[in-house]
């Protein structure tokens, strides 16, 4: 039987609302938060079958089943797990690994590594902000006037000294291959390794869904560039993309209007001042020389 990756199942998951899902088998009415219906799972009069769409799970008070888009599927249908992701991924447009292809199961390895690399150097690089160390940081968070609240929202950090997040990453047991695809590190030819971003302002760049995908990192003194990006790889590539919409998505405002801004400060200082549905774009914003640096 294929295996799929933890990444694919969870975009699988979250492509598939379960309120859609379950509609298709029982009529549902909203109540609250939640929706009621008759409980498909055992013989009931009145409603206590309920979905949440917020949580994207759905549980009976009845009989006590529940569970996610998928457990509905399998029980429902009497189909595994692979037959339901397989179903919903289908539904969604979503192409799968074929697992004759060593390639593509190979490629959607590093990319969930990848994730993982980019979510732990999210969490280090901001706490990192809180550290002595971090002095020129603090100091231009605190010139620019940006609250706690939105150095939390955003996830902005700082990156330290010479392979300051290498050293920590190997200690995580990250490897080689996902390191550099990762493109935070690089190693020259001496087979040194270097992080890409050193003593910078870190900004997280999230895909729609909030996993981090790339980062921008932003001098702290007058040299150049003053902006920095991560290479594409597995998991970013900059057309596709859009700074913010992590955080915008969360706003009501975003339903009637999208404000597309210059860079990612203009996108975080609008956020404070309470403009919410405001996201930048990644392809035109930076320099292409900055690119190249490392
Ligand atoms: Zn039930």
């Amino acid at each position: 039987m294929p295996r799929y990756s933890d990444e694919i199942i969870e975009e699988v998951r979250q492509s598939n609302d379960i309120v859609d899902i379950i509609s298709q088998y029982v009529h549902l009415k909203r109540s609250g938060r939640n929706f009621f219906g008759l409980c498909p799972f055992h013989n009931e009069k009145s409603p206590s079958f309920s979905v949440s769409p917020d949580k994207q799970i759905f549980h009976c008070f009845g009989c006590g089943v529940g569970g996610n888009v998928f457990t509905f599927l399998m029980k429902i249908e009497g189909i595994n797990f692979v037959e339901a992701v397989q179903m919903l991924a289908e539904r969604a447009n979503i192409q799968l690994p074929t697992f004759e292809n060593r390639e593509d199961s190979a490629r959607e390895e590093l990319k969930a590594k990848v994730y993982k690399v980019n979510e732990f150097t999210a969490q280090f690089y901001h706490e990192n902000l809180y550290k002595t160390s971090a002095k020129p940081a603090q100091e231009y968070v605190k010139k620019r006037k940006l609250s706690n609240e939105i150095l939390k929202a955003f996830r902005i950090g700082y990156s330290g000294k010479f392979d300051e997040l290498y050293r920590e990453l190997k200690k995580q047991g990250f490897q080689e291959p996902e390191i550099l695809e990762s493109g935070l590190v690089n190693k020259n030819e001496n087979g040194t390794y270097i992080d890409r971003y050193r003593n910078r302002l870190m900004f997280p760049i999230c895909d729609a869904r909030g996993k981090v995908i790339a980062f921008g990192g932003r001098v702290l003194d007058d040299s150049k560039p003053k902006y920095i990006n991560s290479p594409e790889n597995v998991v970013y590539s900059k057309g596709r993309h859009l700074f913010g919409l992590n955080v915008a998505k969360k706003s009501n405002e975003i339903k009637k209007r999208l404000l597309i801004v210059e860079g990612y400060m203009d996108v975080i200082s609008l956020q404070q001042r309470g403009i919410t549905n405001v996201v930048a774009p990644l392809r035109n914003s930076i320099n292409p020389t900055t690119r190249m640096a490392t």
